[in-house]
This record gives structure tokens, sequence and C-alpha cells, in this order.
């Protein structure tokens, strides 16, 4: 697909992030969604490693205003897509689809109302969320271990990363063989809100 070049790192040039997305999780083919603001592009500029990672992605999303102003300076038609309502839609469509789905990432109150929320808020019609496991984001070694051979037995269909930047990135690099078809996407602070 066309990209857009943001301070060395590519942005993926689409009119449908939601929709691609969801194609990703469906055909489980597996994918490392990033969704991309000035502030992680100013980190790639500085860590070879991390421009890297962004450039092995399967697909990067314009998730900051900033990068939308860059490429449309630049005469790119580019939409803002926000991380976090990327994230809501997909939710929405594994419990449409039941696709299962695994979260890491916040404070244990934080995700435990994150799940109620999502119930509530998504679920009905005898649908609920499948979720194939959790666990809050200040784990150590040993809890680690854990998380990862849980994912590794149940083979979800969507993995949300929050466990913010750049460390989310890294964890889904280090990780996704345990679950290769998966689509794994790191969601920053996102379930700080949607804890709300
Ligand atoms: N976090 C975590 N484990 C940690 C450190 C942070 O789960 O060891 C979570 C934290 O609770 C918050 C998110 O990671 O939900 C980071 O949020 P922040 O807004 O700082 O990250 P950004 O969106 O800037 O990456």
């Amino acid at each position: 697909s066309q990209k857009l070049l943001v301070l060395g790192v590519p942005v993926d040039l689409q009119d449908d992030y939601g929709g691609l997305a969801k194609r990703r999780v469906s055909d489980r083919q597996g994918a490392h969604i990033v969704t991309l603001n000035a502030e992680m592009a100013i980190q790639a500029q500085q860590d070879p490693k991390l421009a890297q990672l962004i450039t092995n992605a399967e697909l990067v999303i314009p998730d900051g205003a900033g990068i939308v102003l860059y490429g449309r300076a630049r005469g790119k038609e580019i939409q803002r897509c926000p991380g976090i309502e990327l994230a809501e839609e997909l939710i929405q469509a594994a419990i449409e689809h039941q696709w299962r789905v695994f979260l890491i990432g916040g404070a244990p109150d934080v995700i435990e109302a994150v799940l109620q929320n999502w119930q509530a808020k998504f679920a009905g019609d005898g649908k609920e969320l499948p979720i194939a496991g959790y666990h809050h984001g200040y784990f150590d070694a040993e809890q680690e271990q854990l998380i990862c051979a849980q994912i590794k037995q149940t083979q979800p269909d969507l993995i949300l990363v929050g466990l913010g930047v750049p460390r989310q990135e890294f964890w889904i690099q280090s990780q996704r063989r345990l679950c290769p078809n998966a689509t794994w996407i790191g969601v920053g602070g996102s379930f700080d809100i949607w804890s709300g």
C-alpha cells in the first residue's frame, strides 16, 4: 500500500483502517498493528530498533493529529485514526464474530473495570465478549511466564497490549511467535480510559 514516511518510519495510507484491521483478525494471518503518533515517531528516530519494528509491522496507523498534519503538509490524503477508536471497533467486531480476545496491561483494578464496562456497553442479545484471558500490566518474570503460556495455550484471535510506548511494542515483537496467527495491537494508556 501507499506509505507516508514520518521521521523515517512508514505510515500506511488507507481509507478504511477499521475494515483492514478487522480483515487482519478474521484472516488469522497474524499482524502487529502500530498506532503511530508524533511522540512515537520521535522516539523511533532515536531508537533504530523501534524504527525497524515499526517498519516491519503489518499495519501502521496515523493515530495522532501531528502525523496527519505532517502528511497533509506533504500533499498526502490522510485520515486520522485514533488507536483507541480502532481498538473499540475491534472489540465490537470481536463480540459480533466471537473472536477470542486477550488483554494485557493497566493496573489490576483497571483491567477488571474495563472488562465489566465492555460487557455492559457492547455485549447483549446473548452475546458476550469472548475473553481468552487477561492480566494486569504490573507482572513480574514469573507472572509473565504464566501470561505467555496462557497466550500460547489459548491461541486468541486478538491481543491488546497496554504497557506504554515503546515497551508494549517490544513486548509484542518478542512474544508474537507464541501466537503467530493473532492480531496484536499496542493500546498505550487506553485501558485507563476504558476503565472510567
Ligand atoms: N502500564 C502497565 N505496566 C507497567 C507500566 C505501565 O500496564 O509496568 C500501563 C499503565 O497502567 C497505563 C499504560 O501502561 O495503562 C501506559 O499509559 P501511558 O498513557 O503512560 O502510555 P502511552 O499511551 O503514552 O504509551
